[in-house]
């Protein structure tokens, strides 16, 4: 008999492009066969019992599947929520499967599944804060998975995970922490539910193009030297380690390919941090480590 615990896991989508499954699958170290197949770390498992866009199954027993996972694995599942939650017209914009004929809106997956799983995490900025569907005018009135819990009271431990879309490593290093170690502590996370060794530092702390802002050398257009700020770059409000782990497998990031960090990591993001080429307005630039002065204060 194998002494392999597994881990189930159900990822669920909403309001999506489907980007945040499309960066998550591209994992390099550990490829997305080793944590879906392989043991992620020695003795645990995680079992991907469905996935909307990669289970192979459709229709009834495919919804079966999901419905035995919360049934039989109360507080021993993990629930991955992709995408935002819309709530307008009793949230039939964005269903997934039926129950006595009639669509079950996602906030339905997300409140029932929700209260059994031992955590839920929220992968990608419009599952942790609305994001891009969540921009105005928002019709379908879509909202954050933290969102929902509130209203339901739903006292679930839930990680945020954002990014547009957020970086494999981000999704897998909190995964096989959890594997490892349990469930983050409150202090391990941010104000926002981030996980700190992702979250824990400005893109502006670590930037290579530092240097030009502190000299104040500022691009004048695309392809300058020089900081990016003046060209809209939301570095010095967003929280996320791009700078030090780069994308791609550490090929390249945002603002070393020439364009400024959009915040994408951030729950202003994007109506209210202003147009992508828009110098950010209004803001008290924080110097390195003020964020956690004050929090720890
Ligand atoms: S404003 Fe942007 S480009 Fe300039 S130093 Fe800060 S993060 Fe880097
Ligand atoms: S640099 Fe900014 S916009 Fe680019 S991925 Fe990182 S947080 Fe998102």
């Amino acid at each position: 008999m194998s002494s392999v615990k597994e881990i189930p896991a159900v990822w669920i989508a909403g309001g999506t492009c489907g980007g945040c499954s499309v960066s998550v699958l591209n994992a390099v170290v550990p490829s997305i066969k080793n944590v879906l197949i392989d043991e992620l770390v020695p003795g645990r498992h995680i079992s991907l019992k469905f996935h909307t866009n990669i289970s192979a199954g459709s229709g009834d027993p495919v919804i079966k599947v999901i419905e035995n996972v919360g049934e039989k694995n109360e507080n021993e599942f993990l629930l991955i929520v992709e995408g935002a939650v819309s709530t307008a017209e009793e949230g039939i914009f964005c269903s997934v499967g039926e129950k006595n004929h009639s669509p079950v809106a996602i906030r339905q997956w997300v409140v029932d599944l929700g209260k059994k799983a031992m955590a839920v995490i929220a992968l990608g900025t419009c599952s942790a804060f609305g994001g891009i569907p969540g921009g105005r005018p928002n019709p379908s009135r879509v909202r954050a998975v933290m969102d929902i819990f509130k209203e339901e009271k739903i006292k679930t431990p839930l990680i945020n995970i954002p990014g547009c879309p957020p970086h494999p490593d981000w999704f897998i290093g909190t995964v096989a922490k959890i594997l490892i170690m349990g469930l983050p502590k409150a202090e391990e996370l941010d104000d926002w539910l981030r996980p700190k060794e992702f979250y824990g530092t400005l893109i502006h702390e670590n930037c290579p193009r530092r240097p030009y802002f502190d000299e104040g050398k500022f691009a004048k257009k695309f392809g300058d030297p020089g900081c990016l700020y003046e060209l809209g770059c939301k570095g010095p409000i967003t929280y996320a380690d791009c700078p030090l782990r780069q994308w791609n497998n550490g090929v390249n990031w945002c603002i070393r390919a020439g364009m400024g960090c959009q915040g994408c990591t951030q729950p202003e993001f994007p109506d209210l941090l202003g147009s992508f080429y828009e110098k950010l307005t209004d803001v008290d630039v924080p110097k390195i480590g003020e964020y956690w002065t004050r929090r720890e204060g």
